[in-house]
């Protein structure tokens, strides 16, 4: 992790930044000699809605689709608990979802294999260059797609590659990543990390704890958000950054209902 955290920094200071509007050139296509060598031995980090769109693909339970693709790295310095997909355990680490045809999940296939060559950062933390996301471009090595003569605006590409509805969904993840709670230096012991886990990731555990628990006899919870979230996935990833942020940093996201308030006073 701590390389990925230089890798981090590397990108915040030296590499160029890239509006929308400005352009590059990247095809990638079954012709390429590189086809399929990028779904080997690579750090893919999956966000919450990530996990919902591949369950979705697979027809799996949180449970089976966390234990079998899935890997928790364990590191004193994180804030939060991340996930990344677990590549096979054999000598060429392929993608468990790689097919001879490409990506076998391509509809569904997480936030960062649809923006490759595209990196996105937020330098929200203390950046004198101000705090605007910005856009840079990966060239793996092993890529010769940048060789290719198809010209993108970076617009053009997140359209293209269907990522619009992803960052749309990102915006929650990062309501919780990005928050002053953790930027003016918050930690979270064991417990509330296992809460953050499972109110992002392990949506089926964190739909029971809400519906077979005493919590909407304790929390004021509009009907109708009940029952959506009961059901969709989407809506419970949402309640799940109203919760975080009322449970873990003290927002008022959500209200008590007022005999419960009464009682804690
Ligand atoms: S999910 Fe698909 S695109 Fe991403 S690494 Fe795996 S096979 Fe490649
Ligand atoms: S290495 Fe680059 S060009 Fe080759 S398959 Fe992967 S993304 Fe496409």
């Amino acid at each position: 992790m701590q390389e990925i955290e230089r890798f981090k920094e590397a990108i915040l200071k030296e590499y160029p930044r890239m509006s929308l509007e400005d352009r590059f050139s990247f095809r990638c296509h079954k012709n390429v000699p590189c086809f399929n060598h990028c779904c080997a031995d690579v750090n893919i980090f999956l966000t919450p809605y990530d996990i919902i769109r591949l369950r979705r693909n697979l027809n799996l339970s949180s449970d089976e689709f966390l234990s079998r693709y899935t890997l928790a790295p364990f590191d004193k310095n994180l804030k939060f608990p991340v996930l990344m997909l677990k590549m096979n355990e054999d000598e060429l680490k392929a993608c468990p979802f790689v097919t001879a045809g490409g990506c076998g999940v391509y509809d569904d296939r997480p936030w960062a294999c649809r923006m490759y060559p595209v990196g996105m950062a937020s330098p929200k933390e203390s950046d004198s260059r101000g705090d605007q996301d910005f856009y840079f471009i990966l060239r793996e090595d092993v890529c010769q797609g940048h060789l290719e003569k198809q010209d993108w605006s970076i617009r053009e590409w997140i359209t293209d590659q269907g990522i619009d509805e992803y960052n749309e969904m990102g915006k929650y993840f990062k309501e919780l990543t990005l928050h002053d709670f953790f930027l003016n230096g918050g930690t979270l012991d064991l417990q509330k990390m296992e809460m953050f886990f499972m109110a992002c990731y392990h949506l089926d555990r964190f739909r029971k704890f809400l519906f077979e628990s005493t919590f909407f006899e304790r929390f004021d919870i509009d009907e109708e958000e009940k029952a959506r979230i009961k059901v969709d996935n989407v809506e419970l990833m949402k309640f799940g950054t109203k919760w975080i942020r009322f449970a873990l940093f003290g927002e008022r996201t959500i209200n008590m209902k007022p005999d419960r308030t009464k009682l804690k006073s």
